[in-house]
């Protein structure tokens, strides 16, 4: 497996921000400890490139967020501030994402984990969101179409909604979009009368769940949807936007999974990508604010994903 991380990812200074510095200190010092550095593959990478963000962004946009960050703008959206290295930061995610695309594109390896911050799905085309600034997932959506893998099928099991991927890919039918996420909750978007429009009518799949619901049914039904869809979209590629604050102990998502569940789960979808895509699976990590159960989780995560032998 690819592992991309990198202490880079601090120059994001948020203050105390919930999607703090600390989120990837603890995540990387939890790699070290675990021994992922060791028995991982780790390329070196190049940030991405602002011709590279423009897959999924308006230039218009990238300019003046480049700007926010030079200027040291601080809050630039209702949930979302930034630093003087919020650029390289943002960037070296994106590179990171589209770097995994290409080599497992290549056969290189048939998976990856990003370790990399801020997260991404929340992120429109022409706005920051949510304590996203690039939609690193969609950027490497559209990297992965440019590279041979046509049908790319990206799930999104953070607790919030992805609305920004969902938007990205609302018309078209190669990229499938599916989310599991709390509702209502923030950002206020993810029923599931959502399903595209126009060609990509049907490929867009949200699967609502009410606070508290089991993390058994959680599971199940993420699961479910999940089969039923790649059947229909076979896709080429599976892109994992992985956030962690459904945790039961998460101080922002209100759901009940325990860390074991994301072995599970991360099983699964690897065994997923196994079946339909010879093992190509790309996790980028999304949310997960409890700064000791965020790396416990994703420790979890990449031993379900490493489990099945791929
Ligand atoms: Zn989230």
């Amino acid at each position: 497996m690819l592992l991309y991380a990198s202490d880079w990812f601090e120059k994001h200074d948020t203050g105390s921000h919930p999607e703090c510095i600390a989120r990837i200190q603890n995540v990387n010092r939890m790699l070290d400890e675990k021994g992922w550095f060791r028995s991982c593959t780790r390329p070196s990478w190049m940030a991405a490139t602002m011709e590279r963000c423009q897959l999924n962004h308006t230039a218009s946009y990238l300019e003046q967020i480049h700007e926010w960050c030079v200027e040291n703008a601080g809050r630039i959206e209702a949930d979302t501030v930034v630093s003087t290295g919020s650029w390289d930061a943002t960037m070296l995610g994106v590179g990171a994402a589209c770097d995994a695309v290409e080599r497992i594109a290549r056969g290189e390896e048939r998976n990856a984990f990003c370790a990399i911050r801020p997260p991404g799905h929340h992120a429109l085309i022409d706005a920051p969101m949510g304590f996203c600034l690039i939609n690193h997932v969609a950027v490497a959506a559209r990297r992965a179409q440019a590279v041979g893998l046509q049908r790319v099928l990206i799930v999104d099991w953070d607790v919030h909604h992805g609305n920004g991927t969902q938007a990205s890919f609302w018309t078209d039918p190669d990229v499938g979009f599916l989310s599991i996420h709390r509702f209502p909750f923030y950002p206020g978007t993810g029923t599931k009368d959502e399903t595209g429009a126009g060609a990509g009518t049907g490929f867009t799949v949200n699967i609502p769940v009410a606070a508290d619901t089991p993390a058994r049914e959680f599971l199940n039904r993420l699961i479910d949807a999940t089969e039923v869809f790649a059947e229909r979209l076979r896709p080429d590629l599976i892109l994992l936007s992985a956030g962690f604050d459904a945790h039961v102990a998460d101080p922002v998502g209100g759901l009940t999974l325990e860390s074991e569940h994301y072995e599970q789960a991360g099983a699964w979808i690897a065994d997923l990508a196994r079946r339909h895509c010879k093992g190509r699976l790309i996790s980028l990590l999304e949310g997960g604010y409890h700064l000791d159960r965020m790396p416990e989780s994703v420790d979890a995560h990449l031993r379900g994903l490493t489990s099945i032998g791929v």
